[in-house]
């Protein structure tokens, strides 16, 4: 109970134009004055110890770099559950980022876990919970179980199979979508409460795809918030059912990574950072 007091300290109560009075943070390599007011969420999926086989693998190294750089600066890593708020206009007290797995890969057990823990960062997976255990690529639930158990690990919802559900839409009939929409999305709580006793009320979008139908489908299933990719940190109005998350590569070395981490779209990378 303490751990949770303490960072919903890190947030003041949503009040006109707080945000404007929250004094910025210094990260190294980027101006002071240069740093934002949103959160950026970082998404993560697979690493590896030794090379970036694809655009989404982060080796070791550089995983253990950023948290390094995130700790050595000062950056408030919140649990995601706790920056919700900035979408209604809570302000930030310092830079401050939330953590986020993609896909329940087992490096996050074997890669990433060792290294949160080093740093007592918190993380929100997100896991499609019929691959829980499926092949040696994926995570098991003793593995999940025990990082639940540390304290840090937060089990939420990717839908039960990752679905393209613009795929989906196009090769099926209204009533066989509606009903696979419902199925993959609704049905993706009980097995992750069944298994942990959590919530499971927050959702990340397979592929970032979404739409006003999902998005409403989200939200009469009863979560209180779905992710959605983007290049841009979580911020002030953003809608509840596309939240933005950037993906984090194995490129993102300082000073990049310090901009991200400051709360700096991807995209304004290059008028800044060399
Ligand atoms: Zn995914």
């Amino acid at each position: 109970m303490k751990r949770r007091a303490l960072l919903a300290g890190a947030f003041a109560a949503a009040a006109g134009s707080a945000r404007a009075e929250a004094p910025a943070g210094e990260i190294a390599g980027v101006p002071a004055d240069k740093t934002a007011e949103g959160v950026p969420v970082l998404t993560y999926h697979r690493l590896d110890p030794l090379a970036s086989h694809s655009g989404t693998i982060v080796t070791t190294p550089v995983f253990a770099e950023q948290m390094a750089y995130l700790a050595t600066n000062r950056v408030h890593v919140a649990p995601l559950r706790d920056v919700l708020p900035v979408a209604h206009g809570a302000a930030l007290l310092g830079p401050t980022v939330a953590i986020t797995a993609d896909d329940g890969w087992r490096t996050v057990y074997t890669e990433m876990f060792p290294i949160i823990r080093e740093h007592r960062f918190p993380v929100t997976l997100f896991i499609n919970p019929p691959m829980i255990g499926h092949g040696g690529a994926y995570l098991t639930w003793p593995m999940i179980t025990e990082m639940v158990k540390s304290g840090l690990v937060d089990v939420q919802a990717h839908t039960l199979h990752h679905p393209n559900f613009n795929t989906e839409h196009a090769k099926r009939d209204p009533a066989s979508y509606t009903a696979f929409v419902k199925t993959e999305i609704a049905g993706c709580r009980a097995p992750i409460t069944a298994a942990l006793g959590l919530p499971a009320d927050m959702l990340a979008w397979p592929f970032g795809i979404h739409n006003a139908t999902l998005d409403a489908a989200a939200e009469e299933a009863g979560y209180i918030a779905a992710f959605a990719l983007g290049s841009r940190p979580l911020a002030n109005g953003d809608p509840t059912f596309a939240l933005p998350r950037l993906q984090i590569y194995d490129t993102d070395r300082a000073p990049r990574f310090g901009w991200i981490a400051a709360g700096h779209p991807r995209q304004q990378l290059k008028k800044v950072v060399a």
